[in-house]
Order: structure tokens, then C-alpha cells, then sequence
């Protein structure tokens, strides 16, 4: 695979610059009020890229975005209609490229090949993959290939999250099964001790990537004490004897049986037991990403809608010239730039330290929602167009429903909500 120049370049010359001083969060400086009131164009949506009024992007952060985005115009776009067609994507193909450009591990340490930036660049690069014109192919390359930081022993981290990283091995998540999903702390599969193996049997359900994958990032039961003190994250390799995988129909969604496959208990990720709570701690970060990487997509799905509504006439008029129609488009356009102010403030206060469990699940309560809107309204006003496969409008609709049930669903958002207001009733 042919590397783009700008990328490399822009890797070398960074890690070149990394030895010396990795650059940090800081806050881009606020514009004097006089200049503010200078009647200079404010920026549009579009335009939220500008630096200077960004609120937590710096030139490194756009430079990222900017070679990213070469990467998917050239790598990744021009080929997603066939993988569409064909209903999975070549996941090993895909992180190479990502990894050997330095994408899948940006706030990564940089002794197991991440960048070692802080975690703004990793949102970054989640806003620029939401250009990839569908929802199978960035989900997986972020959500999971996430690992419980600083977790885990070095040996593990050399074996599979350096390679991960480089994109070199494809790694898969195995949280949910067939009678737990919402319910984490439900799962039924073991690891149990055999000597110095885990013997593990169960299975996992709807695990993206889960027919490619070189490994799994499994949360299993390896005790039978309280249900949030029981469970620990193994590595496990996907080609062991005993596990069986049933990929489903036009998507690398598998469903995964684990029937006395043993794994090294030197496989566990940090602490024995502590795996629920990594697994949440974590979750914290997917949310955010997921955030991040659909308000791109939502700008891009109303700037096609602009385009296309703008050229398609009726009764005389473009389509955009109604004021229904453009009325709309103004009100869509105001709800993401609330839910962009919301997540920058969410990921502000999580560079600083702050636990922002609460801000990273409204966040993704509202994007899930939103999204479900975004794709409603504008696909109305494509019409007919709307109804085919190969316009991102359709394929939004479709694949944003996601957003609302993947990751915890809505009602799993509105429940974390409202035990931070105090408001759960009381068992
Ligand atoms: C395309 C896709 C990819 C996925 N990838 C992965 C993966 O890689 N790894 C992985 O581990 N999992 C993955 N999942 C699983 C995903 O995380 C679960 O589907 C999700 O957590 C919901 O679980 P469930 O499907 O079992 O729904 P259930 O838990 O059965 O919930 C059904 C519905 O009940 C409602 N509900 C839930 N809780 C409450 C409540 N407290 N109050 C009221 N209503 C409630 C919600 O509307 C929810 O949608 C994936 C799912 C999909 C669809």
C-alpha cells in the first residue's frame, strides 16, 4: 500500500518535534471583545476550523485533521461503495493504513507506537473520520481499539496494543452477549482457573469487526462474587481451539462462541476483577468519540441537503427556496452547534482531570437523538433520492439509528444522567 506523502511527512516531522516538547492542551486565546465587535464575518459552521476562534484546536490539531482527511478522500472514500456492496469492509487494509500514518493511537504512549498527544488529538481524529461516507467502517477503527489506560502489563501491551495501534492486528470488543447487553454486569460467559490458563466458555454478540479480528478484548466472569467485582478484561487471540465465529449478514457483526478455549491468566488486563469498571471507564472515552465522529457527518449530511435542495426545482423554485425547507436546515444547523459547544466543553473539563461521566453521556444522548433528526428531515428533502442506497442521507439514516443503541443505549444514557442528579429512586 502506497503511503501519502503528506501524512508521513507530517508523522516524521511530528515525532521529529515530539522528543522535544509534545505539544499540550491550551485553550486558543479568546478574541478581544473590540475585534469581536469589529463587524467581522463570524464564523459559520464550516468555518468552526478557523484557528484563533477555536476553542480547543491548535495548528497541530488541524495539520492532523487535514492529513486524515487526504487519507480518507483518497484511501478510504473512493472505495466505500464496493465495500458497501459487498457488506464488509477490509478491516486489515484499512487500520494499516490508518496505523502506519499514526491515526490509531494518537494519545497512545508513545513507546507502544501511539503519538502521545493528549486526548483532544484523538477527538480530532474522530471528527475528521466522520467525513468516511458510511457508519461501518470509522465506528470500528474507533470505538475499538480502545484499551483501558494505564492498564495492563507490559508484555501484553507489546503483544497486542503496539501492533493494534500500528495496525497491524485488528482487535474486536466482547462486551455484549445474546442476554446481556443494556445489563453489562449480566454477562454469563467464564473464565475460569485452570492452573495457569483461563478456560473460558460463553459467547459474545453483535462484535464489530468480529469476523476479521485478531484478537478480542473479552470482559468475562472470573469469579462468582458481586456481579461489579466479578468480571476481568482478557486478551484473547480469535484463533484459539474452541472459539467458533458466525458472521452476520452484510456487516463484520459477529456473534462469537467460546467453548473451553484456554488463555494464558497472564492475559488479563490490569487488575483480576476490575474488569467492570475499566470497561466503564472506557466507555466514557467511546462516548465521547462517538460524539465527535458523528457532528461531522450531521454538518456534512445538512451541506449535501443545501447542495442538492439548492439545484432540484419544483413548481419553478429550488427545493431550498421554500422556507419549510431552509427554516429547517437553520434549526438543525443550531442543534449541532449546541451539542459541538456541549462536547467541547465535556472534553475541556476531561483534559483538566475532571470525571465527566454526566456532560459525555447527555452528549451522547443528544447525538443519538439528533442525529435520528438530521437524517428524518434531510432525507424528506431529497424525496425519492433520499429512498436510494448510494446517497449518504440514505445511508445515514440507517446507520446513525446506531448512535441511540450501541455504546449504551439512550435510556442507558438517561439512566447514568440521573444518577448523577440524584434522581434514581432508591433500591
Ligand atoms: C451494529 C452493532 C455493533 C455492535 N458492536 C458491539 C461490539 O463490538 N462489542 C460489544 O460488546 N457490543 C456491541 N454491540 C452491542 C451493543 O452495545 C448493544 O446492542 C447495546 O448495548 C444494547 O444492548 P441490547 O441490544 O442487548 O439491548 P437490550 O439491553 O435488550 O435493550 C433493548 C432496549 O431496551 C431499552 N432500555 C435499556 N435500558 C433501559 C432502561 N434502563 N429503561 C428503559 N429502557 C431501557 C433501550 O431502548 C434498549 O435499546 C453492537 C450493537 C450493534 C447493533
Amino acid at each position: 500500500m502506497a503511503l501519502h506523502c503528506g501524512p508521513q511527512t507530517w508523522l516524521q516531522s511530528y515525532r521529529l518535534l515530539s522528543r522535544a516538547r509534545l505539544p499540550r492542551y491550551s485553550p486558543a486565546p479568546v478574541r478581544p471583545l473590540s475585534e469581536q465587535a469589529s463587524g467581522k464575518a463570524a464564523p459559520s459552521a464550516g468555518a468552526s476550523e478557523t484557528l484563533g476562534d477555536h476553542l480547543i484546536y491548535t495548528h497541530e490539531h488541524l495539520a492532523l485533521k487535514e492529513s486524515l482527511r487526504k487519507i480518507i478522500d483518497t484511501e478510504i472514500n473512493p472505495h466505500v461503495d464496493q465495500w458497501e456492496a459487498e457488506g464488509i469492509f477490509p478491516a486489515h487494509h484499512v487500520f494499516k493504513v490508518l496505523g502506519s500514518a499514526g491515526f490509531l493511537g494518537v494519545n497512545k504512549p508513545v513507546e507502544y507506537g501511539g503519538l502521545g498527544l493528549d486526548f483532544s488529538y484523538s477527538m480530532a481524529v474522530a471528527e475528521e473520520l466522520g467525513h468516511i461516507r458510511c457508519g461501518g467502517c470509522p465506528w470500528p477503527s474507533g470505538c475499538k481499539r480502545t484499551w483501558p489506560r494505564p492498564f495492563g502489563s507490559e508484555a501484553l501491551k507489546q503483544e497486542f496494543l503496539l501492533p493494534s495501534i500500528m495496525g497491524d492486528k485488528v482487535a474486536c470488543l466482547g462486551v455484549s452477549e445474546t442476554g446481556a447487553g443494556s445489563d453489562v454486569s449480566s454477562i454469563k460467559t467464564k473464565a475460569v482457573r485452570r492452573g495457569d490458563d483461563y478456560v473460558i466458555n460463553g459467547g459474545k454478540m453483535w462484535t464489530t469487526n468480529g469476523t476479521q479480528a485478531d484478537w478480542m478484548c473479552l470482559l468475562a466472569n472470573t469469579s462468582e462474587g458481586p456481579s461489579h467485582k466479578n468480571k476481568s478484561l482478557i486478551c484473547l487471540p480469535m484463533n484459539l481451539p474452541g472459539t467458533i465465529k458466525i458472521g452476520m449478514w452484510s456487516s463484520d457483526t459477529a456473534e462469537v462462541f467460546f467453548d473451553d478455549v484456554r488463555v494464558p491468566c497472564s492475559h488479563v488486563i490490569g487488575q483480576e476483577g476490575m474488569g467492570f469498571t475499566y470497561q466503564m471507564l472506557q466507555f466514557q472515552e467511546e462516548r465521547l468519540w462517538a460524539v465527535a465522529n458523528i457532528m461531522t457527518t450531521m454538518e456534512a449530511v445538512i451541506q449535501e441537503t443545501i447542495q442538492y435542495t439548492s439545484q432540484r426545482k419544483i413548481f419553478s423554485r429550488p427545493v431550498l427556496s421554500h422556507q419549510a425547507v431552509h427554516f429547517r436546515l437553520a434549526e438543525l444547523s443550531t442543534e449541532v452547534e449546541l451539542l459541538r459547544s456541549l462536547f467541547y466543553r465535556a472534553v475541556v473539563l476531561f483534559l483538566k482531570g475532571n470525571d465527566v461521566t454526566k456532560l459525555a453521556s447527555m452528549a451522547k444522548l443528544k447525538g443519538g437523538r439528533l442525529a435520528r433528526e438530521v437524517a428524518d428531515s434531510c432525507l424528506q428533502f431529497w424525496g425519492g433520492m433520499g429512498y436510494t442506497s448510494d446517497v449518504l442521507v440514505s445511508r445515514f439514516y440507517r446507520d446513525a439509528r446506531l448512535m441511540s443503541i450501541g455504546g449504551g443505549a439512550d435510556e442507558v444514557m438517561l439512566g447514568i444522567i440521573c444518577k448523577y442528579m440524584d434522581t434514581l429512586p432508591k433500591k
